[in-house]
């Protein structure tokens, strides 16, 4: 064994993705809460490559080792196994929280735990940043507007959400999130920023995590019935997961402290969504009906007026540009996966 360590040791080093350097003065250490997930995964990559200090604090419920491996073993990065539900003691500049499960099914899946996750781990992510004086970025969501009575959706509007419907475990959990964070700001002086993240999707995003984008392409690469919920009439918006790591960094660097929505403002029916995805994949899938989600938003469209003023941000990948690069992504995935099973 020692002979095999040290010819592994004097082989090549192991090649990473380019890092700027950074001198100790603008290196910052940043953790990222659920940063082996699918949003988490990029905002490693894009924080890694602008030179500074990465610690990724992830359970794995959600996330994957894999989509965070190419940086494995470099002296920037770091990579924990913690459930943040329990306290953490680290050293950090700055918090990007995103650690919570995202799509319907993963959070209805324990909803217990899912509320836990957003209240016990949100105030011991905040109980961190008082002590040592971190600046924080909460990873909120649109569906603290629930099914909205206000079209589109801007900061301002407070929101129509069922509290004991089989959504309530995560938009209660987000609301209380929100509610957390302004409260430590205010009491404890904490740096806190509110990002209202809608729809995102993109390359490493789960392929069964029974969300509309993942399931259609699915659908559609594996000639399958592509299944519209309801009459199909309900509309989102949808935003590339590059776009909105950029207004998360914006965000973070901005003097900005209200919450900001973060989104793509072109709205489709999801009927329509389902026709898109069909012709960009091709083959003979067809597109049915099937029975309504319980308390299934409607409508849903961000007001980016905040982020454009403050931020000076907005989406940039067009709909289709992104689709095709998740289309080639779902496509590697499925023959990768095919490879392992004939192995
Ligand atoms: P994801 O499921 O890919 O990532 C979430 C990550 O958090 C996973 O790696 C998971 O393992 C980890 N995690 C879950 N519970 C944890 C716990 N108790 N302790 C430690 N780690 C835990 O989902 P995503 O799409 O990348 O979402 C990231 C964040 O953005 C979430 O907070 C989500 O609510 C928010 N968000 C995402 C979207 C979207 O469309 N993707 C929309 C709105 C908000
Ligand atoms: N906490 C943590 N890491 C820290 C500091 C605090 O995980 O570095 C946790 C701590 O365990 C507590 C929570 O954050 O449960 C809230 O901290 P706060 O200081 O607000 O509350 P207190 O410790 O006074 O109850
Ligand atoms: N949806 C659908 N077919 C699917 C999955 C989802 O018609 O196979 C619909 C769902 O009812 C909702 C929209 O697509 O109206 C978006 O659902 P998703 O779960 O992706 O995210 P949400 O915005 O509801 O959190």
């Amino acid at each position: 064994l020692e002979e095999q360590i040290h010819s592994l040791q004097s082989s090549t080093p192991r090649k990473y993705p380019k890092v700027k350097y950074l001198n100790y003065k603008n290196r910052k250490r940043i953790l990222i809460t659920g940063g082996a997930g699918f949003v988490g995964s990029h905002l490693v990559d894009d924080l890694m490559v602008q030179g500074h200090e990465v610690i990724v604090v992830d359970n794995f419920f959600t996330g994957r080792k894999r989509n965070v491996e190419h940086w494995l073993g470099h002296e920037n990065f770091e990579l924990i196994h913690h459930d943040i539900v329990n306290p953490l003691f680290i050293e950090i500049d700055e918090i990007y929280h995103l650690a919570s499960p995202a799509s319907p099914p993963h959070y209805m899946y324990n909803p217990v735990k899912t509320i836990k996750t957003n209240t016990m781990g949100t105030i011991n992510v905040l109980g961190l940043a008082k002590r040592v004086m971190a600046k924080v970025l909460i990873a909120s969501t649109s569906e603290v507007y629930g099914d909205p009575t206000v079209h589109p959706q801007p900061e301002t509007y407070w929101g129509h959400v069922n509290p004991i419907g089989p959504r309530a475990c995560y938009d209660e959990g987000k609301r209380v999130s929100e509610t957390l964070s302004y409260a430590y700001s205010k009491q404890e002086k904490v740096q806190v920023r509110v990002a209202r993240i809608f729809n995102t999707y993109g390359p490493r995003m789960h392929m069964n995590d029974g969300r509309v984008v993942s399931n259609f392409i699915l659908q559609a690469l594996r000639n399958e019935t592509i299944t519209v919920y309801g009459n199909g009439k309900q509309t989102r918006s949808f935003q590339y997961v590059s776009d909105l790591v950029d207004g998360m960094i914006a965000l973070m660097a901005s003097n900005y402290t209200q919450p900001v929505n973060l989104g793509n403002p072109v709205e489709q029916t999801i009927g329509e969504f389902a026709e898109i995805i069909k012709q960009l994949v091709g083959g003979p899938s067809v597109i049915k009906q099937s029975k309504a989600m319980e308390d299934d938003p409607q409508r849903r469209k961000p007001d980016i007026t905040r982020a454009r003023q403050f931020l000076h941000w907005e989406p940039k990948v067009p709909l289709e540009t992104g689709l095709q690069r998740t289309i080639s992504y779902f496509r590697n995935e499925l023959a990768r996966s095919d490879r392992f099973q004939e192995s």
